[in-house]
């Protein structure tokens, strides 16, 4: 059976974690967590740059910093993970779920003003399968409310808008180190604050509402409890795993967007032909390898085909449910009806992709896919 995903080791990460264990330090914010948040203030151009637990935990960052309380709202796209809505939840918010673009999962910027009131505090946007939202529009649209937008960038590592890196655009931003993103530490996330109002406190969340960060670099002579917060940062072990990923990313990116490709380029003859539709790329956004979907005519093609590829020794696996439409959410949601969202949880199914995917097992499932199409 071809996985659907299959968790990438370069080799160096137990290393990393041995040096980890003999350098005698293991709690948060070490040696190798100083080392992969440089990383990230060095080449993403982030203010400040903090590892967390997971993403989920970045995203309740955000919900803190921006001092969300009962009452406030928050827009944010309803095709897209749990996480994205709980974090504000937590804090009281109400959310307004907005539809995705007709060409891709992303938020349609072009639906939000109308979701915009005097309780609106903030946009969340997520770049879904890494590719970017409009976020020039967003963020005029942001600039013109005096919201704040958080970029949900849990699969965008490395993917850029218009030339800018992901993540760096939002006044904030979360990232996602889980095994099933393209750099991964088992469970791993990390906050991106771009906007350095957030810089000082965003550390003394992340310390467990203290000041220790600022007493360990010598800025003041003792340290104490001096707002909320939470034990947001992960163990130097985890860290010591990431820094193995961080340094050996140019090649894991590389070879996720080779396998992208292989299948954008195979199934072309069945998206002329209609049978699916295949991921569209705005001018503004790039790929990043991290998901590669197609979308089936209706929701039992999608079923039929997930079925036939499993016949072929093949997993696929279809995405998200819209929020506004699960359990917990439906009784609360208040808006219409999301066509966009709707569809992409109908009718989205995504292929296996991962870094020691063989080209004979890529050949077979664009193969299989096609065979299916055929009959
Ligand atoms: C994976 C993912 C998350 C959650 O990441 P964790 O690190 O598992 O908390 C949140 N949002 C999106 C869009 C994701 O894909």
């Amino acid at each position: 059976m071809i996985p659907f995903n299959k968790p990438y080791l370069t080799g160096y990460e137990t290393k990393y974690i041995e040096q980890a264990v003999a350098l005698g330090k293991l709690s948060g914010n070490g040696f190798f967590t100083k080392k992969c948040q440089q990383f990230f203030e060095e080449n993403y151009g982030f203010k400040k740059a903090l590892l967390t637990s997971s993403c989920t935990d970045a995203l309740e960052m955000c919900a803190l910093l921006l001092n969300i309380q009962d009452g406030d709202e928050v827009i944010m796209p309803s095709y897209t993970f749990v996480s994205t809505a709980n974090a504000f939840v937590l804090r009281g918010a109400t959310i307004r779920f907005a539809d995705s673009e007709t060409d891709t999962p992303n938020i349609d910027a072009s639906k939000l003003e109308s979701l915009i009131n005097k309780n609106t505090k903030a946009i969340v946007v997520v770049h879904y399968a890494g590719m970017a939202c409009d976020m020039d529009a967003i963020m005029h649209l942001a600039t013109k409310h005096g919201l704040y937008v958080v970029e949900d960038a849990a699969q965008a590592i490395d993917s850029y808008y218009n030339g800018k890196r992901l993540g760096s655009i939002g006044h904030l931003a979360a990232f996602s180190f889980h095994e099933t993103k393209n750099i991964i530490s088992g469970e791993g996330g990390l906050l991106a604050v771009n906007d350095i109002q957030f810089c000082e406190r965003a550390e003394i969340l992340w310390e467990k509402g203290t000041n220790r960060s600022a007493f360990f670099r010598g800025e003041i002579d003792k340290y104490g409890w001096i707002d909320i917060g939470s034990s947001f940062l992960p163990s130097e072990v985890t860290a010591a795993f990431l820094w193995a990923q961080l340094e050996n990313i140019e090649k894991i990116q590389n070879k996720r967007k080779e396998i992208w490709h292989f299948y954008n380029d195979a199934l072309q003859e069945l998206s002329h032909k209609k049978c699916v539709l295949l991921p569209k790329v705005p001018d503004y956004a790039t790929s990043n390898g991290h998901l590669f979907y197609i979308l089936c005519r209706s929701q039992t093609e999608r079923a039929r085909l997930i079925q036939f590829l499993k016949e072929h020794n093949i997993l696929s696996v279809f995405h998200y449910i819209s929020l506004h439409t699960s359990p917990y959410y439906k009784d609360k949601y208040t808006g219409g009806v999301l066509e966009n969202a709707d569809r992409y949880s109908e009718t989205l199914v995504r292929l296996p992709l991962y870094y020691e995917l063989e080209i004979k097992e890529q050949q077979h499932i664009a193969a299989s896919i096609k065979k299916f199409f055929s009959t």
